[in-house]
């Protein structure tokens, strides 16, 4: 070895998981609860990763928790809605979809039953396809709202969320929380929770940088955070992976660097590499995505894909062919801060759905169904012809932000000056000039706001079909019809805000077996290496089924590598398991 190595630095453990994000923090959590002896090291000053910043949804097709609610699935048209879906990976795909739809439940309930990671059921959410096997209801699972006081002077380890999605700089708010925010003058509960959410929110801020009360992907992180404390497992900060130790066939540990010099940890029954994926690598992004330049991505800036580099070095197989673009994408615009840095702001669900907005090209023309999910968006911007949707223009009217917002733009906001000034948001009195401003087509944008009106009056979008699949409908406006995620654009000034290509995960990643265990060149397990979350190439291939298209996986198959590496002596097996 010709490493620096610090004192005292060997140190021998049972299992070594590399990433403190979900995929690491839940494969640690399975592998205490079966005896082992567990050391999670984490490159950041805070677990989370990009998970932190996340909506929380898990997709699990026939989960206990949307079971007990009422809702009816299961592994069949699951299995067959992924089948009409996915087309890559052969035969390794397949029995990694199948041992995904039979584990999924049965991880969640071992992690409920056993730990603080506790869940709800989302109620209707739909797949994101209306493909054979899709559902409207009760796939979708995300965690229950967690005290973040409970972690004490450790909150302060929870990677914080996107800043745009705070309220008042630093307030979370659940998806059920937005519209009794929005309404709260319309009934006297809706203003009794809200009131109880600024207070609470304002009593946190006496004693701590943000507010405590923690939802989606924040409150998944801050539970898994929490369990590890209370199971007794260390987490090492400010540490990451430099190399694995392999010997003997086998990978027998790795060395780690931190501030204080190399360190040679040997993990007795395995190592999981669990770092988030490579979207901060310019070099793996230029292997495996389109070349979309500028960069936007909302991973976690520690995810470096030193995971899958390290992985690489043995000679282990990526799987590239399996992942098309590599990405699973969102449409980013680009905020401006008071503090005078940029932030980006995924627009995922609430503003594209709606009636009387459309996205255009430099041609002024629609490319896509707007209202389709984030990934199936941004996949349109790449397959449009010589780019001419990299970047694309959301378009509306005044009367559209003024009821629904768009972008980090809240919706009620009657000032727009704020935004305007720092360019978020181009304004003008006609689509001409709005053309003029944003440099497309002015004819183009004018046709494709004629056409649209046309379409909000029959109800019929001829071009692309908004407002036909049952996830355009959920996210669209109920209230609105005959179609109602068609509406009239011509109400005040006209407004445009540009959304580029931005990924909130990477899809390709290493190759593993349906163990998570990592796979050589040959096709064959390399012993004592697994990998979860984004450093495993995902089960999804290149298609977006559902919410939860992550995080879901992220967990199972964390259960399933530990259920394959201690052969499962407390949690619950099938026939066919490891
Ligand atoms: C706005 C947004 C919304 C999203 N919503 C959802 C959703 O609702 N459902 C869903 O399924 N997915 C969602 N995602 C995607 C999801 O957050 C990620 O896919 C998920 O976090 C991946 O988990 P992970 O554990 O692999 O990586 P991460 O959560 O990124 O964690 C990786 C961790 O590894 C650490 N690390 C990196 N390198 C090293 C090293 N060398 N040594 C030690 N540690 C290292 C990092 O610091 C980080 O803490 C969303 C993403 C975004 C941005």
């Amino acid at each position: 070895m010709t490493e620096a190595v610090a004192n005292n630095s060997h140190r021998e453990v049972d299992l070594l998981v590399i990433g403190g994000g979900p995929a690491g923090m839940a494969a640690a959590i399975f592998a205490k609860l079966e005896g082992l002896d567990v050391l999670v090291v984490e490159k950041s000053t805070q677990v989370g990763g990009t998970a932190a910043t996340s909506a929380g949804s898990l997709w699990i097709p026939g989960n206990t928790q949307s079971l007990k609610a009422g809702y009816k699935d299961g592994p069949e048209p699951a299995a067959r809605y992924l089948e009409s879906l996915i087309s890559r990976g052969g035969e390794r795909n397949l029995r990694m979809r199948n041992a995904y739809l039979e584990t999924g439940p049965r991880a969640i309930d071992y992690l409920e039953a056993n730990s603080e990671v506790k869940f709800v059921a989302c109620g209707k959410h739909p797949d994101y396809r209306d493909n054979t096997g899709a559902a409207v209801s009760g796939r979708a699972i995300v965690p229950e709202i967690f005290d973040g006081r409970l972690l004490g002077r450790d909150f302060e380890r929870v990677r914080p969320p996107i800043q745009e999605f705070l309220v008042l700089g630093g307030m979370m708010v659940a998806k059920t929380d937005i519209p009794r925010l929005l309404g709260r003058f319309a009934s006297v509960g809706n203003f009794f929770h809200s009131g109880k959410l600024f207070f609470r929110y304002l009593m946190d801020r006496l004693s701590y940088s943000r507010g405590t009360r923690l939802t989606m992907g924040n409150a998944l992180v801050a539970r898994m955070y929490y369990s590890l404390k209370k199971l007794g497992v260390p987490v090492l900060f400010e540490t990451q992976l430099e190399k694995l130790v392999y010997d003997g066939g086998a990978v027998q540990g790795a060395l780690l660097g931190s501030k204080l010099g190399t360190q040679r940890i040997l993990a007795r029954r395995g190592v999981v590499l669990a770092t988030g994926g490579f979207a901060h690598s310019e070099d793996y992004r230029s292997r495996f995505m389109p070349d979309a330049k500028p960069i936007y991505s909302l991973a976690a800036p520690s995810n470096t894909g030193d995971g899958i580099r390290a992985a690489e070095e043995l000679g282990v197989r990526i799987a590239p062919e399996d992942n098309g673009n590599g990405g699973f994408w969102t449409p980013v615009s680009i905020t401006h801060r008071a503090d005078g840095t940029k932030g980006l702001f995924p627009h995922l669900s609430l503003d594209r759905a709606k009636p009387g907005l459309i996205a255009v090209n430099k041609l002024g023309k629609r490319f896509v169904n707007e209202a389709n999910s984030y990934h199936d968006f941004v996949e349109a911007m790449f397959a449009s012809e010589g780019k001419q949707a990299i970047p694309a223009w959301l378009i509306c009217d005044t009367a559209f932000i003024q009821k629904y917002g768009i972008g980090s733009i809240y919706p009620g906001t009657t000032d727009l000056k704020p935004f305007e000034r720092t360019g978020y948001l181009i304004s003008a009195s006609t689509p001409e000039q709005l053309a003029k401003l944003i440099n497309v087509d002015a004819a183009g944008l004018l046709e494709s706001i004629r056409l649209n009106n046309e379409y909000a009056k029959t109800g019929v979008d001829k071009d692309f079909g908004k407002g036909t699949t049952e996830l355009n409908r959920f996210n669209g406006d109920p209230a609105v019809g005959p179609n109602p995620c068609i509406g009239p654009i011509g109400e005040g000034k006209y407004h445009a805000v540009v959304v580029w290509p931005g990924e909130i995960a990477c899809s390709t990643g290493i190759s593993t077996d349906e163990d998570a265990h990592v796979l050589n060149g040959k096709g064959e397990p390399v012993q004592g290496l697994y990998a979860c979350g984004n450093d495993m190439s995902s089960v999804m291939a290149d298609s977006y089924p559902g919410p939860g298209t992550t995080l879901g996986p992220a967990v199972v198959f964390a259960y399933r590598a530990i259920q394959a590496i201690t052969r499962g002596k407390n949690m619950p097996r099938q026939a066919g398991d490891a």
